[in-house]
């Protein structure tokens, strides 16, 4: 079982012509509501990639549907905690030129008790995998629990900030990062090559595996002495959003299944690249079946 401490938003887009100007009021041409968040599309990506993950999280009682959502993709939903709070969100306007603007508003994704932290991991047995995100408060205390518990952690410490470098990162096993979070890890300029990106975090983090992704550049994978690179699918895409999220789900689901690293690459790398060919983040991510075949 892959367990997730994730967030879950609820992305409220509206269409305007241009985004809102100090004092304005703006009509939007068109309105939709979707799930979203790293730590619920992290989940669908997992669960469509046949994994059997468990989502750790908190949301509104009024949202219900997102947790209809989750569970319809084969996500466990049964540890989810509704509570009488508003859902963590985000007002996000989009003009014609395809600018956006955003408020986010972390709400139960950031009202995690220490006491429920530490039930969940009772939950987990030494040896299972926990895969966390930065969008819920109370990691801290997560990754020392998940430590002692044994659990094997993977973490995307997606949106970065500075209280990572503050977190117990050499409780992990596993780390994602895309290249601007690399950098500010490893506290280098954003252009510095990849090779030395994964040596600074080796040199910090030795006991740590990490998984960097760069885009449409590809990803690597480098522990101890082993590097591996698996490009990027050559592809057109529509928009990444959610690439990343598509990326750590199908590579964690994969590797429950025993497979070898370059092959978790491999997958999830299509998975992502199928994902980027379709709008939207929670939406595009792909299902195994189509993922399966464009391997073949
Ligand atoms: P994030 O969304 O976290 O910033 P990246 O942009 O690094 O993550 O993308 C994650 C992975 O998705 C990449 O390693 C790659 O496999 C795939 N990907 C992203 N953009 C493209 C693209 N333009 N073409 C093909 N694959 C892509």
């Amino acid at each position: 079982m892959l367990y997730n401490f994730g967030s879950i938003n609820l992305d409220h887009f509206y269409r305007v012509p241009h985004l809102v100007h100090p004092g304005e009021t703006l009509t939007s041409r068109t309105y939709r509501v979707g799930l979203g968040g790293k730590g619920a599309n992290q989940s669908l990506a997992m669960a469509l990639a046949g994994g059997r993950v468990t989502h750790w999280g908190r949301l509104g009682r009024q949202d219900g549907w997102a947790k209809e959502t989750l569970s319809r993709a084969g996500v466990d939903v049964s540890r989810l905690e509704l509570v009488d709070e508003p859902s963590g969100h985000a007002i996000i306007q989009v003009d014609d030129r395809g600018e956006n603007a955003i408020i986010l508003h972390p709400g139960a994704n950031h009202g995690f008790k220490t006491a429920t932290l530490a039930q969940l991991i009772e939950t987990a047995r030494p040896g299972e995998w926990l895969l966390a995100q930065n969008e819920c408060n109370g990691l801290p205390e997560l990754m020392e629990h998940a430590r002692s518990r044994g659990l094997n952690i993977a973490f995307n410490p997606a949106p970065m900030t500075d209280a990572v470098q503050t977190l117990p990162l050499d409780a992990c096993r596993l780390l994602f990062v895309n290249r601007g979070e690399a950098a500010r890890l490893a506290e280098v300029d954003e252009a510095t090559d990849a090779q030395s990106l994964l040596t600074t975090l080796a040199q910090r983090l030795p006991e740590t595996a990490t998984v960097l992704t760069l885009g449409g550049e590809g990803a690597w994978y480098q522990h101890d002495e082993e590097r591996f690179y698996q490009p990027a699918i050559p592809v057109r895409p529509v928009d990444t959003t959610g690439a990343g999220d598509t990326f750590i789900g199908y590579f964690l689901a994969t590797l429950q299944t025993g497979a070898s690293v370059p092959a978790c690459l491999e997958r999830a790398a299509m998975a992502a690249a199928l994902g980027v060919q379709q709008p939207g983040a929670a939406e595009s991510i792909p299902a195994s079946e189509a993922v399966d075949r464009a391997l073949r």
